[in-house]
């Protein structure tokens, strides 16, 4: 029998009608407009302040809610299910599958019907029952995509747990979550207040990998598998281990992350994560152990965050620091770059490639400034780079102008952009957040692929030479006549429309003369 203590939620859920009919991911104050009259003003007011917006507020990639789901998808045990719009849903669960998901994405569908009356949160709370199985399942994770956000349907209301399966409900709305990166904040920060609600009613389940006998430090951000192990060796000579890594893999594995004396913040937009690691009484801490001085700086504030004694903080910097500058020197780089992600370690990786000689014009991350991307930041600029937080892809390309690098790193349309011009580049997601990045081993590992690609610029060169002069975008190809610039095919268009509308009026014009002087 189940136990869903909820109260019956039937006569308010969702009686906002939508807002739009198709969920588009534009008119975002329409959207906010209708999800605060449906009752979700609150939840709104704290996305605006974890994760503040502006120049850049609009998701310019992937649909932000992609990191939650891929959070979610990546727990052991854990179950997904998302409500709405199905080409939303169609999308995601496609790319959650490209990225290797190889699981199932649940899904409810709606119609206006079902949005409007509120039987969708009926739906939804059906499905979970149904899903709400002990022997398969610890959590089972319900998102709430825009639309059923805006229409108010209220997931705060299904049971906290079913026969010993927690529920987790979110709300992560295009209009809300800037970035797919945020979004993962949302579904961590959610579980961590759950976990730590768990760890004060009383004992919990340990969790199922053996821990460390020294004090830990809990990581926060997806790390490339080999930096944990890495971070762990440059904590060893200071008594501390590493704990587990947030977002974790399974759910057990937040009572450990609680349970760290420190947090180690290195990817720093966890705003909500970081909310339940202070309400917990964890220290936090920024920046990450990338360079020698990052290293050394990091190593200083982890050390003296857990009480750890200067000369064990300073034996620890004496085993990692001569090593990382050596392999620094040995794999140079010689170039100049700009760097732009949605990952949240850009700085990291302009700081590392800084130190490695390479030359870093301009750094742009879609995430925010927050205080644990502060020290970076500020080492960034003393060295002359120019940092934008919240930048747009039209600030990467400008940079990309205005700089003319050796190399750019980026996502896909500045890539794109780049490859066009003849210009060597990286795809930051694929490239470079899939290798360490701390330690000894993220010296040595970003030098190999930036000099790799800089091996290509006369092959590049080749390339735009090869490719000149046979058009672009819409011209581009093999035509047996010129082809219409759209630009210009616009301009003819609009004038036509123009033309068409002034005889419509004047039509109407005459008819209402007609009839007014009595004329049929
Ligand atoms: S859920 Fe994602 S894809 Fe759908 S409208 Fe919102 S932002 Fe766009």
């Amino acid at each position: 029998m189940p136990t869903d203590t909820s109260p019956d939620a039937s006569s308010d859920a969702g009686t906002a009608a939508p807002p739009t009919s198709g969920g588009q991911c534009g008119s975002t104050q329409t959207l906010k407009e209708a999800a605060r009259a449906a009752g979700k003003s609150e939840t709104l007011a704290r996305y605006e302040t974890d994760y503040p917006v502006g120049p850049h507020d609009q998701p310019q990639s992937m649909c932000p809610a992609f990191g939650s789901l891929r959070v979610g998808l990546r727990m052991r045990r854990t179950a997904t299910v998302l409500s709405g719009s199905a080409c939303c849903v169609y999308g995601l669960t496609f790319t959650s599958h490209f990225y290797g998901a190889r699981r199932t994405v649940g899904y409810v569908p709606f119609d206006s019907e079902t949005l409007v009356t509120g039987k969708l949160f009926e739906d939804i709370r059906e499905s979970v029952h149904e899903l709400a199985d002990p022997e398969r399942y610890d959590t089972i994770i319900v998102t709430n995509l825009c639309v059923p956000t805006a229409s108010g349907v209220p997931l705060d209301l299904l049971p906290d747990q079913i026969n010993g399966v927690r529920i987790v409900g979110i709300d992560v709305p295009g209009f809300g979550i800037p970035t797919h990166a945020e979004a993962k904040d949302v579904l961590a920060g959610a579980m961590l207040k759950y976990a730590r609600r768990e760890v004060q009613q009383g004992p919990v389940a340990a969790p199922a990998t053996p821990r460390s006998d020294k004090p830990t430090v809990t990581l926060l951000g997806e790390l490339f598998p080999a930096d944990p192990v890495g971070i762990g060796m440059l904590l060893a000579p200071m008594g501390l281990a590493c704990g587990p890594v947030v977002p974790t893999r399974e759910w057990r594995e937040l009572y450990g992350a609680l349970d760290s004396p420190v947090i180690a913040a290195l990817h720093p937009f966890y705003t909500a994560s970081v909310r339940e690691f202070e309400a917990a009484g964890r220290s936090v801490v920024g920046s990450a152990p990338v360079g020698v001085e990052g290293t050394d700086a990091w190593l200083e504030a982890i050390g003296r965050a857990a009480g750890v004694a200067p000369e064990l903080i300073q034996a620890a910097k004496d085993a990692a620091l001569p090593a990382i500058a050596g392999v620094l020197a040995a794999a140079p780089i010689d170039a100049s770059l700009i760097v732009s992600g949605y990952e949240g370690s850009e700085l990291l990786v302009a700081r590392l490639i800084i130190e490695s000689g390479g030359h870093v014009h301009y750094v742009g991350s879609a995430c925010p400034k927050t205080p644990w991307s502060a020290d970076d930041a500020a080492w960034l600029k003393a060295r002359g780079v120019e940092v934008r937080f919240r930048a747009s892809l039209e600030n990467d390309l400008a940079a990309m102008s205005a700089y003319e690098p050796d190399l750019a790193i980026g996502t896909t349309p500045l890539v794109q952009a780049a490859k066009a011009r003849g210009i060597p580049s990286l795809y930051f997601t694929n490239l470079i957040s899939a290798r360490p990045l701390m330690g000894v081993a993220g010296a040595g590992s970003i030098a190999q692929v930036i000099n790799a690609a800089l091996a290509n610029k006369a092959r590049m060169a080749q390339m735009h030479e090869f490719f000149d002069g046979v058009g672009r975008d819409e011209t581009a190809g093999i035509w047996e006549k010129a082809p219409l610039d759209q630009s210009v095919k616009t301009v003819q268009w609009s004038k036509q429309w123009a033309r068409k509308l002034e005889k419509s009026i004047a039509s109407k014009k005459s008819t209402a003369q007609k009839e007014g002087e009595g004329i049929t």
